[in-house]
């Protein structure tokens, strides 16, 4: 039987191929409330593949995908967003030339929809204080007027990821945020999430390929090889698992 209490998220026997090819293979998780999931796997294992099927990005080959406890399989992401399921992309997906502070809003009327803004009537649709509050807790008053595109890298992966939390999302799904990020703003960053979740009881799940960052703040992480899970557990059980060891060294 699905639908254990407090599932956020619910994967089940996803499959997704591109020309006879299975990125991935038959995955089944879940993601409870309040929990930080870490996957993690060789380039290539599927990882990205398996947000895009749940956001709505590419239609599943098979299986299903469900959100608190309702079947969301194939929906758009629009609609997703609606549901309160948010993400970030590997690239960036900041707008240059808007700055923090309107990057964040915008990100919020997405998440909501334009209905949302519509109702309120405003050019912010009530999200300017959401951003400044977003921009306080993730440090960056000092840039909240700067261009995004004038921001360093690191700074604009942080702002990537505030957006993602736009709007009080049910859940967000974090694709490689610490990809390409220098080792201070990566300590910042984490520190960020977990202050995050620590404040909000977040619900988040996180690819990412830099291992430590991974160990230090997820709360459960999935090994991912060849588009199937070959390890699930704690991080620490999962550092000194062989399987996983092998998997990453065989490549
Ligand atoms: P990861 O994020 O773990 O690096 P991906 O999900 O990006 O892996 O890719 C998994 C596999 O699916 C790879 O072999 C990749 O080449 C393939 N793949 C991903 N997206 C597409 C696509 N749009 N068309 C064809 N093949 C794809
Ligand atoms: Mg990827």
């Amino acid at each position: 039987m699905s639908g254990t209490m407090n599932s956020v998220l619910e994967v089940s026997d996803l499959r997704k191929s591109f020309g006879g090819i299975a990125a991935v293979d038959g995955v089944s998780f879940e993601v409870r409330e309040g929990e930080i999931l870490g996957i993690i796997g060789p380039n290539g294992s599927g990882k990205s593949t398996l947000f895009n099927c749940v956001l709505g990005q590419l239609t599943p080959s098979s299986g299903e995908v469900r959100v608190d406890g309702m079947r969301t399989t194939g929906m758009r992401p629009c609609d997703l967003n609606r549901l309160g399921v948010s993400r970030t992309f590997q690239l960036l997906q900041v707008f240059p030339q808007l700055s923090v502070r309107d990057n964040l809003i915008l990100a919020g009327q997405e998440h909501q929809g334009s209905m949302f803004s519509r109702l309120f009537g405003r050019a912010d649709a009530g999200l300017g204080e959401a951003a400044d509050q977003m921009i306080e807790f993730f440090r960056l008053s000092h840039l909240a007027a700067a261009a995004a595109g004038a921001l360093s890298y690191g700074q604009q992966k942080l702002l990537d990821a505030a957006m993602a939390f736009m709007a009080g999302p049910r859940l967000v799904l974090l694709d490689e945020p610490a990809g390409g990020v220098n080792l201070t703003m990566l300590a910042n960053l984490r520190e960020r999430l977990q202050a995050y979740h620590a404040e909000y009881n977040a619900t988040f799940v996180v690819i990412e390929h830099q291992m430590e960052f991974v160990m230090a703040l997820c709360t459960r992480v999935l090994v991912l090889a060849e588009g199937r899970i070959i390890a699930e557990g704690a991080p620490a059980d999962i550092r000194k698992n062989p399987i996983v060891i092998e998997a990453y060294l065989g490549h």
